[in-house]
């Protein structure tokens, strides 16, 4: 019988609003609307927008004010499951935002189709027509003539309402794609191949009973290589026989970048021996076939052993403190076993998408094609795709940086949180400012699921909480396979430089232990905490520096781009020839960054190759991939790069790290620039030696007794820990207190002073003496906005949601005062 009751629906929008909205069900929709699938509907001012938004409640309360129709019913099941809205909402309670902010972040953009999106052809779409349907076709040549075009134009052109459903079909064929993903730089994974010449082939082919290349006297390839020989071209013999052993004697075509790059593999190319083709790689590889390795095979040592005991405490959550290199992944293996065999799911968190690659090998091997990956790197139809596979339950074992939290978990009973220490785990723009270690503890709330932190070096937080019997606490204290933690050597750089010790800037026994390690065939990583060439371009008469235009930053030269750039909004300008100020030509350089080091080794050592890894090295899509695999594969000899090459990576032949500079770490103005410089220090310094052969580790300072460097060289966590926990209790940091950091932004210095004294002032009133400030931050302007920062700190104890809704409620009587109103506040709940 058909269901001719009136019904309504509360949804959730993924844009800055404070909660649900309602609207009506057309009767011919009954039935067929679901909590947590999207609908269309139309929001905004006069109604001009569509967006997706997503059903949180069906209901048949008539809503106080006339409410719309949906426009359409985007999904027949649910994309987002009960359990994720109810993490969303949390989210916004606990992170001053509103639930709608935590969508638009939580969702794939592939799934927040609206009729402001621009769409464009895939640009995988083959053009085969047939399949299409009227409409389908008429989307496709509209986007052959106007190459992007927005959903509501595309609507408008062919003349229907109900375009949404229509697209989202086509986008889910990969027949157009959401110009999100074409500003993601989206490229069809297109490689270039290697193959062996037919004609070859062939010969080689016939005669292929023996792979074995002298017993074929006769075939034309033989006769190439004495060719080859007899002329003396031995490095094209070299990649000849490497390509014939990568390609199983001719049989497949080789990744063009598995081979030595250089004009040996040009002759072959050229004199038509190899032919290079595009090929598309596919998106997401299928692992069905690839073998897997039985997790039970691995063999703990008593260490690992215990730990692994001492994570099965009946505490839901536990810390794992193991030195680098102890092998805290095979534990976490271990535990991720556990709860696959028993059929329910883990999550594998890492604080950064360049150490996926490694670990998603590392689990691969064990798990096979039950592992899924999720991360911002992944264009958004990759994300839409592993978001459907996990939603369908294809997964097991999930992995991924901070966002991965957001999956539609389906039965999700381990949460691994591994480098919980690492800063990265918070987001900073935009809201919500979450840390995904501490929303993944309230997710595993959720799930009644077990929590793993894993760390060398824990943070402050965490281990407090261990210490204090909240979390379990499993320790490993030695490298796994009997090895060694590196030696950790300090350089005064003062006396170097005194003594003729050092070229520019390296000390001569950083330079010693690098020439050591190349001779040896061992790689070395470097480590500088500043990108660009050097930070600053000075005039030597007056002393001008060139400032942002529209930050309170100076510019830093980037000599590849030729440029001066600001760091904070992009703003760049050409190398200035002249003083700006009194046109003098005397401009020194100041402070070095990763690209100045990055040449400096290749001059000093003209045999090894040089590579960086920073945030400009690694801008295109698949970038660092790239970097890593030639690292691991020793194409590279020596890595520099930022707080990118410090984490977890596990490469066999690093045998020296050197820290450029220790104080631009140590002296990084927040409260917990000891513990951080002592986590990255120790961090890049676990690079070293992992696999024996002794690793050293050379720190370069200007402050050699400083009490961190000595903490990082003993190893000496617990003494890092005492003092910081001290210092904390003292001026009153977390875990003792908790603080919540508002900033306030306007490009008027004036109005923006007023309504910050203003916002103080009622805070004072309502919290006393837990508010500091306002006060200008460190960098004061940004992007052309003034900005003013007040923090508010609650012990620990006090209960904190009702304090979030009256500094919420505070902050909308400041917007919304008439000469206030356009003043941006930002909320930032454990701000770090
Ligand atoms: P961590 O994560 O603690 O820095 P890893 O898990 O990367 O250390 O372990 C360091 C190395 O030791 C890795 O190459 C790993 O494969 C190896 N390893 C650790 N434990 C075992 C084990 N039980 N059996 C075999 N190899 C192990
Ligand atoms: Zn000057
Ligand atoms: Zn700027």
């Amino acid at each position: 019988m058909e269901d001719t009751q009136v019904y309504y629906v509360d949804v959730l929008l993924p844009l800055h609003l404070p909660g649900t909205y309602t609207y009506r069900v057309p009767q011919e929709y009954n039935g067929e609307v679901q909590v947590g699938a999207r609908v269309v509907v139309q929001f905004g001012a006069k109604n001009s927008r569509m967006y997706s938004a997503v059903v949180r409640r069906i209901h048949q309360e008539t809503p106080q004010w006339k409410s719309k129709y949906i426009m359409a019913v985007l999904d027949t099941e649910p994309i987002v499951t009960e359990r994720q809205m109810e993490f969303w909402e949390w989210m916004g309670r606990y992170y001053m935002c509103s639930p709608g902010d935590v969508m638009a972040v939580a969702l794939p953009a592939g799934l927040k189709l609206a009729s402001e999106s621009a769409v464009a052809i895939h640009p995988d779409f083959s053009g085969e027509l047939s399949s299409l349907t009227k409409y389908e076709l008429m989307v496709v040549q509209l986007l052959t003539d106007h190459p992007v075009m927005r959903v509501v134009d595309i609507s408008r052109a062919i003349g229907i309402q109900k375009i949404m459903p229509l697209i989202r079909g086509m986008i889910e064929r990969e027949i157009v794609v959401m110009d999100e993903e074409l500003r993601q730089r989206f490229t069809p994974r297109k490689a270039a191949y290697v193959r062996l010449n037919d004609t070859l082939l062939s010969q080689q082919q016939a005669a292929d009973s023996s792979p074995n290349l002298g017993e074929q006297p006769d075939s034309q390839l033989k006769a190439l290589f004495d060719d080859l020989e007899r002329k003396k071209r031995v490095k094209q013999v070299e990649v000849l026989m490497q390509f014939l052993q990568l390609s199983h004697f001719g049989k497949e075509p080789v990744a063009k970048r598995e081979l030595p790059q250089g004009s040996a593999l040009q002759t072959l190319v050229k004199n038509g021996v190899l032919l290079v083709e595009e090929r598309i790689e596919s998106r997401l590889k299928d692992y069905s076939d690839a073998e897997t390795t039985d997790p039970r095979s691995i063999v703990l040592n008593d260490e690992q052993q215990a730990a692994f005991s001492a994570l099965h405490s009946p505490l839901s959550t536990h810390l794992l403190h193991g030195v680098t290199s102890s092998g805290k992944t095979e534990v976490y293996i271990k535990m991720i076993d556990e709860v696959v065999r028993d059929g329910h799911q883990a999550l594998f968190l890492l604080p950064e998408i360049a150490l996926t690659a490694q670990i998603i090998n590392r689990l691969r091997k064990y798990f096979g094609n039950r592992v899924g990956v999720y991360h911002s790197r992944f264009s958004a139809s990759e994300r839409t795709e592993v978001w459907h596979r996990t939603l369908r339950g294809d997964y097991q074992v999930l992995l991924g940086a901070r966002s991965a939290v957001f999956l539609p978990f389906k039965d999700l009973k381990l949460i691994i949180v591994d480098e919980e220490h690492d800063n990265s785990y918070k987001q900073f723009e935009p809201s919500p400012r979450y840390h995904a270690r501490d929303a993944a503890l309230y997710l595993a709330r959720l799930w009644d699921a077990r929590t793993v932190l894993g760390s060398a070096t824990p943070s402050v937080e965490t281990y407090w909480n261990a210490e204090n019997g909240k979390y379990g606490l499993a320790t490993i204290t030695k490298r796994y396979g009997g090895y060694s933690l590196p030696k950790v050597e300090c350089i005064d750089m003062k006396e170097a430089h005194r003594q003729k010790m050092a070229k520019g800037h390296f000390s001569v026994q950083l330079l010693e232990a690098i020439k050591d390690a190349l001779d040896n065939k061992r790689q070395v990583i470097l480590f500088q905490n500043r990108r660009g060439f050097s930070l600053r371009l000075e005039c030597d008469d007056c002393h001008e520096v060139p400032h942002c235009v529209h930050c309170d930053v100076s510019l830093v030269y980037h000599k590849a781009s030729n440029s001066l750039r600001c760091h904070y909004c992009g703003y760049s300008i050409p190398v200035p020839q002249e003083c700006p100020a009194c046109h003098s030509t005397h401009l020194k350089m100041t402070g070095v960054g990763t690209e100045r080091i990055e040449e400096d080794l290749q001059i000093l050592f003209p045999e090894a190759s040089v590579a960086r890894m920073d945030l400009d090295s690694t801008l295109q899509k698949n970038q660092y991939l790239e970097i890593l695999s030639d690292f691991e594969h020793r194409r590279i000899d020596i890595l520099v790069g930022t707080q990118m090459v410090t984490k977890g990576l596990d490469f066999e032949r690093v045998s020296v790290v050197g820290i450029v500079n220790a104080d631009n770490i140590i002296n990084y103005p927040s409260f917990r620039s000891f513990e951080r410089a002592f986590q990255q220090m120790t961090q890049v310094s676990g690079r070293a030696g992992r696999h024996g052969s002794g690793g050293r580790v050379i720190i370069q300072t200007y402050n050699p007794h400083h009490q961190v460097i000595a903490n990082v060289m003993d190893n000496d966590y617990q003494g890092l820990y005492e003092e910081q926990i001290q210092e904390r209790r003292v001026f009153r940091y977390p875990p003792f207190y908790r603080l919540i950091e508002i900033t306030l932004k306007h490009r008027d210095a004036d109005l923006l002073n007023s309504a910050a004294d203003w916002m103080a002032m009622q805070l004072r009133g309502a919290f006393a003496g837990r508010v500091l400030g306002p006060e200008y931050p460190l960098v004061s302007r940004i992007r052309g906005l003034y900005l003013k920062q007040i923090t508010l700190r609650f012990e620990r104890t006090e209960p904190i949601a009702d304090a979030k809704r009256v500094i919420r409620q505070i902050g909308d009587d400041l917007t919304k005062q008439d000469g206030h109103s356009g003043i941006t506040l930002i909320y930032d709940v454990d701000p770090s």
